[in-house]
């Protein structure tokens, strides 16, 4: 079987790496969404500590070969392969279907769409308590702000969740090996979530975000607020007026976008 670069396959190869991923989900028969199992090397961890594990794989010949894995392991009650693309499948159907409203999902995404994912899994109608996820190394610094600067992937993570960086992986344990490394990374789903209309949230944050150059105000008066009001308005949220996007966390974001509705 010939991996495809096109759909992110750089299999894992380490069995130590993939068994420090599985303990470190702490699953105790948890339920598991496995998102690109592969050729299972998650997969066979999972098993042995998950109550049930669904693994999504859109590779029809890589699911195949994970099927006659688990039959090989004996693992046909504990797991299912589901034959699809997890950014088109229907979750929230396949979580009733399940009975799966209580869940955590593990990972090693495929990276070109792991943002695409990791926001699907975030927005979705029956969330995860937590994921474990094998992500590139620099979007795993991203995700958790490291360098101490936000963007619009940390402040939608950071919405719902708290994200931790767990542990980085180097490229040579994969094959074929990419030219990244990679990190494995935790995302814990915060109880509560801020009161605020996500659409309207998420266009205010994307418009700050726009243009990368200019400081905040200046980004959002393309959201056709004049100077003169962000300025109160600013003032009033506790920003500095050349404050960059970069610098507002999740509360200073809901606290500008409050006053922002409070106006409007
Ligand atoms: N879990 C395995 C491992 O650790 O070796 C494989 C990880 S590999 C980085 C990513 C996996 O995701 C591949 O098996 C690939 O076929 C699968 N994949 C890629 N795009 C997908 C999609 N849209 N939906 C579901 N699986 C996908």
């Amino acid at each position: 079987m010939i991996p495809k670069k096109s759909l992110g396959q750089n299999f894992l190869i380490n069995e130590s790496i993939a068994e420090k991923i599985v303990s470190s989900a702490n699953i105790k028969n948890a339920n598991v969404l496995e998102i690109g199992p592969g050729k299972g090397i998650l997969t066979k961890y999972l098993a042995e500590h998950a109550g049930k594990v669904l693994a999504i794989e859109v590779d029809p010949h890589i699911a195949k070969f994970c099927d006659s894995k688990i039959k090989q392991w004996g693992a046909e009650k504990k797991i299912e392969i589901i034959k699809g693309d997890v950014l088109k499948i229907n979750l929230p159907k396949l979580v009733e279907e399940n009975n799966f409203h209580n869940y955590k999902v593990v990972a090693n995404l495929p990276y070109y769409i792991t943002s695409k994912i990791i926001r699907l899994l975030l927005e979705t109608k029956y969330p995860q308590s937590e994921m474990i996820l094998m992500v590139q190394k620099e979007v795993g610094e991203r995700i958790c702000a490291l360098d101490g600067k936000e963007s619009l992937l940390s402040i939608s993570v950071k919405f719902y969740a708290e994200p931790e960086l767990l542990f980085e992986v180097s490229r040579e344990n994969f094959k074929p090996a990419p030219e990244v490394d990679s990190a494995v990374i935790r995302i814990k789903r915060k109880k509560l979530i801020p009161d605020v209309n996500t659409k309207r949230f998420f266009s205010l944050v994307r418009a700050g975000f726009s243009a990368k150059r200019k400081i905040l105000v200046n980004n959002l008066r393309n959201l056709g607020h004049p100077r003169a009001k962000l300025s109160v308005i600013f003032r009033k949220a506790g920003l500095e007026p050349g404050v960059r996007a970069e610098r507002l966390g999740v509360e200073e974001w809901v606290r500008l976008y409050s006053i922002l509705e409070e106006r409007n």
